[in-house]
């Protein structure tokens, strides 16, 4: 060893230095023993130690040889002291001797290596504090920058003492040092690298302190999450319960509820009398089968908490055997499906007991529900109807349109509008006995799970139907009574004057003529007082029969104006025209040849009639060219009867 570290130093001194360094060595050890007794040993030491008790056999051979004594080979170290100063440099760790004064005694060439900035300055008889100085100058104590003399000071004073190692950084390295007074007063110190450890400690740290931020950040997330959320270990132990749980479940503690299992927990629950509401009168049973139940299902369960919250639990377990439970409260969920569930059975009821039928049917038409009204006003059961198509309760021609319809439908486009859609129609619809029956219905279009559907309100019209037919026949009966006579059905006065004031206005306005016969059977008190009054009213019904034949343009109006008398009522005909048709009564009753015996005219019956023509003037009315007409009667009667005489009029045409 010709590179040598140790410091050159004179035999003597030198030998003493090796004496000293025995002792130190000796004291070193027993200190270090000292120190892996304690509670906290330091592992990294260990190395440490093994060179130490390597160095056991020399120091035990030194009570012989004597290999520090003063008696010792003279300028040349003796085999033991090199043994011993090789053993020193071949220590894992720095290693240096101080006399009393803190001067250096001898040190290892790791020193050197480690201090590399005071290695010129480690010379035997340097003053430990000078040395330090220049460390410090040097920048090399970490945690005495800024603070350089107070730290000296504080490191000077504490020198030597204290058991524990005193962790120190240089650079970038960690250091223990090891420092131990011998009884002699030097100064033993040993300086080991635990850098390693020191790095993986902070890395232990740094790895801690990024676990909790994890686990808080975790706990805030769980926090934070619209659901209730537990952890259980695979022991069935809560690890976690968040914020959620902990305000629904307020008699349990959870700040006692750590570590606690499922089964400890649902025992405190029930206890405070706060399992769900599907577990009252049946409390051991149940818990019992929740146990049982617990983290083997992966359905979620409805409970009524006791507050009346609605949760829905489900439970996962992890691959690690953990136990996730999941509590979402679904209380509005389920208020609203009550909500909903109570008013489809209002629904309901109001349909079964609805007065108007009320059929469900898809789009292809076939019936899916039907109330009990249907079945009344079809005959059929509703076990007959569901199913078939709606059109077994229709009628022809609405059947064979309905049919069609839903041919085209098929043939066509799938999504045609239902052209009932929204509007109410009326339907030839069919009784099961085969009755006709005439319904009004509206269609309305309900979107179901299995697509569209339509609902169909029937109310029956059939009644009202056969009621309106009689109301018009009565109607148009009475109208025909008002205005025809009963006895021979021609038109009454009340038309007849109705009829002459039109056609006076139409003539008035476009000067067309019109003319009136007014028609008196001659001796008709002594028909009637020979034949009597029944036949008297058949003769009549006879004579009617022959005017109105002697007419045939629908415009002229053939009336009975009272007892004997008629009156025949000629749009647009003139004199000529009218005496003509005068002319054609009498022929026409003398064709009836109805037997007048008593008649002092002759055998038969005969008329006598008043005519008047005239083109309406204004100023004119037509009761007063009525009256003209009666004039012109009087006349033939008074001429001898059974004739036509004309008016003698104000305005001949
Ligand atoms: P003249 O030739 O002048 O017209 O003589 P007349 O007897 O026909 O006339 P008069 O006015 O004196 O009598 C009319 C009679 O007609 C009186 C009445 O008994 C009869 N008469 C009127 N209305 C009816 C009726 O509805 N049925 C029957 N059977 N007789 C009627
Ligand atoms: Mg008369
Ligand atoms: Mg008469």
């Amino acid at each position: 060893m010709n590179d040598h570290p140790l410091p050159q130093a004179p035999d003597a001194r030198r030998r003493h230095a090796l004496r000293r360094l025995r002792f130190s060595a000796a004291s070193l050890l027993l200190t270090l023993l000292l120190l892996f007794s304690l509670p906290q040993p330091t592992w990294a030491a260990l190395p440490l130690l093994a060179a130490l008790l390597a160095l056991l056999p020399l120091l035990r051979a030194d009570d012989g040889a004597g290999m520090g004594t003063d008696t010792g080979t003279g300028d040349a170290p003796s085999a033991r002291e090199r043994q011993l100063l090789d053993a020193l440099e071949a220590l894992p760790a720095g290693f240096e001797l101080w006399d009393a004064e803190d001067r250096l005694l001898l040190c290892n060439q790791r020193i050197r290596e480690d201090y590399p900035q005071v290695a010129t300055h480690l010379v035997p008889g340097a003053r430990f504090e000078d040395v330090v100085r220049q460390s410090l100058n040097a920048g090399l104590v970490a945690e005495a920058r800024g603070r350089e003399d107070e730290w000296l000071a504080e490191r000077l004073a504490g020198r030597g003492r204290g058991l524990r190692p005193r962790l120190q950084q240089i650079g970038d390295r960690w250091l223990h040092l090891y420092e131990q007074r011998t009884a002699s007063g030097q100064l033993v110190c040993i300086r080991l690298d635990v850098s390693e450890l020191v790095q993986t400690q902070h890395a232990l740290v740094e790895a801690q302190a990024a676990a909790q931020a994890e686990r808080q950040l975790l706990e805030r997330a769980v926090d934070a999450m619209p659901a209730g959320i537990e952890i259980y270990d695979e022991q069935d132990r809560l690890l976690l319960a968040n914020r959620r749980v902990v305000g629904w479940m307020p008699h349990l503690d959870y700040t006692q509820m750590q570590g606690k299992t499922f089964a400890y927990m649902l025992e405190q629950t029930r206890a405070a009398g706060a399992l769900p509401r599907e577990a009252q009168g049946m409390e051991a049973a149940w818990m019992a089968e929740r146990l049982a139940r617990r983290g083997r299902s992966e359905h979620a369960h409805l409970q009524e908490l006791s507050s009346g919250l609605w949760l829905r639990v489900s439970e996962t377990r992890t691959p690690e055997g953990y136990l996730v439970g999941v509590r979402q409260d679904i209380s509005d969920l389920v208020l609203k499906e009550r909500e909903l569930q109570a008013s489809q059975a209002q629904l309901q009821a109001i349909i079964m007991t609805a007065g108007v039928a009320i059929v469900t049917i898809d789009a292809a038409g076939h019936m899916l529900s039907c109330n009990p009204a249907v079945e009344r006003l079809f005959g059929h059961r509703a076990e007959e109807m569901l199913g078939q198509n709606i059109s077994l309760l229709m009628d022809e021609p609405d059947r064979g349109a309905h049919d069609h319809y839903l041919r085209r439908r098929e043939g066509h486009e799938g999504e045609r509008e239902l052209p009932l859609l929204g509007r109410t129609r009326e339907f030839n619809a069919l009784h099961k006995s085969g009755r006709a029956l005439t319904v009004q219905v509206s269609v309305s279009e309900i979107r179901g799970p299995q697509g569209k559907q339509y609902v169909g309100v029937i109310t029956d019209l059939t009644e009202r139907k056969q009621f309106e037919t009689e109301l018009q026949h009565a109607n148009e009966q009475l109208l025909r009574l008002s205005t025809t006579d009963a006895l021979t059905e021609l038109a009454n006065r009340r038309l007849l004057m109705q009829k002459l004031e039109e056609e006076w206005r139409r003539g008035l306005r476009l000067g067309t003529p019109l003319s009136l016969l007014l028609v008196d059977v001659d001796h008709f008190k002594l028909y009637n007082d020979h034949y009597g009054h029944q036949a008297g009213d058949r003769c009549l019904v006879r004579v009617a029969e022959a005017l109105r034949a002697s007419v045939g343009r629908p415009t002229d109006v053939v009336a009975r104006y009272g007892g004997e008398e008629f009156v025949l009522l000629l749009a647009q005909t003139d004199a000529a025209g009218a005496m003509a048709v005068a002319e054609r009564c009498r022929a026409s009753i003398r064709e009836a040849a109805i037997e007048h015996a008593v008649s002092p005219l002759g055998p038969l019956l005969t008329l006598s009639l008043g005519v008047i023509s005239a083109v309406p003037l204004r100023g004119g009315t037509a009761s007063q060219w009525l009256a003209q007409a009666d004039l012109a009667l009087y006349q033939a009667k008074a001429q001898g009867r059974d004739r036509a005489v004309a008016a003698a009029l104000f305005n001949p045409i």
